[in-house]
């Protein structure tokens, strides 16, 4: 008897663009599980002709999109969620042969997603615009919020089913047509089911359209965004090293992009914390996804009080976490995406040991699997405690600290300003601490891991801006300023 899931085939490989699947081009690429090597999709391979086909259907259709009574869109909002909820055993298992999702973590991603679509539905009618006042007699003064026109979107492997909902949902809800290319690393969870389901859901043609592409094609299509007139903001989920070229882009062609970047996420473990809900939050927000979400905790810097006794408990609960192949429903640690991900891990990991680190958990791999890991006492100079790059993998470095001040003070030595984590008994103290925090997210007596659509998720400095639910709004509208004026009015010449 076996425990591992199979599903239905992935049916969707080629672009999705104008209501239409494209026929597969003479060349394609071979999708692979990062677990076991195995081809799970030939898909097709785009550039920037399908690209230039995509920003002009969508260009086309975002008059009527933008038009439509909040009604209608509501109600294919609800239904493509709908139709997610009745999917949602095939979208875990193309999760987990795509991408390596462990059952818990797809589910999260399939459920996000539907309480996304449920949200996004109604946010056609939240207000859209202000009457201003006017030292102007006579003179009636609005600001009107505008969608924007063709979003392209560019979305991640990692969450990558939830994060191409988010890249698709947040510019539609408000009026904008979006043009999504996903990661060459999971085409078909991070955007061709969305073009599926949007398709069974009856979303117009051209208001929603995937282009894929193979490894290196990624430029190509990012230049035709950047060039086309049409596209009128640029929506990027991914590292931030992928995000300062695409900035320079934007930045030459005067588009607005909006950044959902890496995190290097601290936990701050204060003595007065319940231990067993500290430590299981910190191993939560370590190692869910195998460390391969932005907002996982990298560093939890503990007081010395209870550093000893925090370090056992967390050793205790890791080795517990079962890994290997992401179909077997117990698992709970899969593989990494892909070999260069392992290298890089196992690298840092590596030297940090070299600068003598101490290794309480893991640091080694098993294929593409890498095994939790917790390093203590690491030098100052080791790459996975510096806070100025992401290791993005589930590797853990745990720190002593005399107290909240030092806490706080190596928390931030860090370029990313994403998520934070206090874990206190004091409340009052974890609020007032929370404010001192440089980043986007703050979490009292919670892990740095923190899911719902609805919140405004997002950072500052080097981990973007721009934030999710319908805060996106200030994203993806623009104001525009719309005067009536009564009377002859008096000029100064
Ligand atoms: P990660 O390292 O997590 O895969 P990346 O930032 O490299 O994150 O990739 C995120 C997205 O950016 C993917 O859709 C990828 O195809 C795209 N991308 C990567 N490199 C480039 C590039 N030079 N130009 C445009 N897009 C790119």
């Amino acid at each position: 008897m076996t425990s591992v899931q199979t599903g239905p085939a992935i049916t969707a490989t080629t672009h999705y663009i104008n209501g239409c699947w494209s026929e597969h081009g003479a060349r394609t690429f071979s999708d692979r599980n990062p677990f076991n090597g195995e081809v799970v999709a030939e898909i097709a391979t785009g550039g920037a002709a399908e690209a230039e086909a995509a920003v002009a259907a969508a260009n086309a259709a975002f008059p009527a999109w933008a038009a439509m009574p909040p009604i209608e869109r509501q109600r294919l909002f609800l239904k493509a969620a709908d139709v997610t909820e009745r999917r949602l055993p095939m979208i875990v298992h193309s999760l987990a042969i795509e991408t390596g999702s462990s059952a818990a973590f797809a589910n999260f991603q399939v459920q996000w997603s539907i309480n996304l679509l449920r949200q996004a539905a109604s946010w056609g009618y939240l207000p859209c615009g202000e009457v201003l006042p006017s030292d102007t007699p006579g003179r009636f003064a609005m600001a009107v919020r505008k969608p924007l026109g063709v979003v392209a979107g560019f979305t991640p492997w990692n969450g990558a089913f939830n994060l191409a909902w988010r890249t698709a949902v947040l510019p539609m809800a408000f009026g904008n047509t979006v043009v999504m290319k996903p990661s060459e690393e999971a085409p078909v969870s991070a955007g061709l089911l969305h073009a599926e389901i949007a398709e069974e859901a009856g979303f117009p043609p051209g208001s929603l359209n995937v282009v894929v592409h193979g490894p290196g094609d990624a430029g190509a299509i990012a230049d035709v965004f950047m060039a086309s007139p049409a596209v009128r903001c640029i929506n990027f989920t991914g590292s931030a090293a992928t995000a300062r070229i695409l900035a320079e882009q934007a930045g030459r062609a005067l588009k607005p992009i909006v950044l959902e970047l890496g995190g290097y996420n601290p936990m701050i473990v204060l003595s007065d914390a319940d231990l067993t809900h500290a430590v299981n939050a910190t191993v939560f927000g370590a190692f869910f996804h195998q460390g391969q979400v932005c907002l996982c905790t990298r560093k939890v810097l503990v007081e010395r009080p209870i550093h000893d006794a925090f370090i056992d408990a967390l050793a205790a609960k890791t080795v517990t976490l079962k890994s290997g192949d992401p179909t077997d429903p117990r698992t709970i640690i899969g593989p990494l995406i892909n070999d260069r991900a392992v290298q890089q891990v196992h690298q840092r990991v590596q030297d940090a040991i070299a600068r003598g680190a101490r290794v309480v958990t893991g640091a080694k791999a098993h294929g593409r699997v890498y095994e939790p890991t917790i390093l203590a006492d690491v030098p100052r100079d080791a790459v996975v405690t510096l806070g100025s790059e992401e290791t993005f993998g589930p590797v853990l470095v745990v720190e002593a600290v005399d107290d909240a001040e030092e806490a706080l003070r190596r928390a931030q030595t860090t370029p990313y300003g994403l998520s934070a984590a206090i874990m206190t008994g004091d409340q009052d103290r974890g609020l007032a601490l929370a404010q001192r925090f440089d980043t986007g997210i703050v979490h009292v007596n919670g892990p740095t891991l923190v899911g719902e659509p609805s919140l405004p998720n997002g950072g500052v400095k080097d981990s973007g801006w721009g934030r999710s639910g319908h805060y996106a709004m200030e994203d993806f509208t623009e104001i525009r300023l719309i005067t009536l004026n009564r009377g002859a009015g008096q000029y100064p010449i």
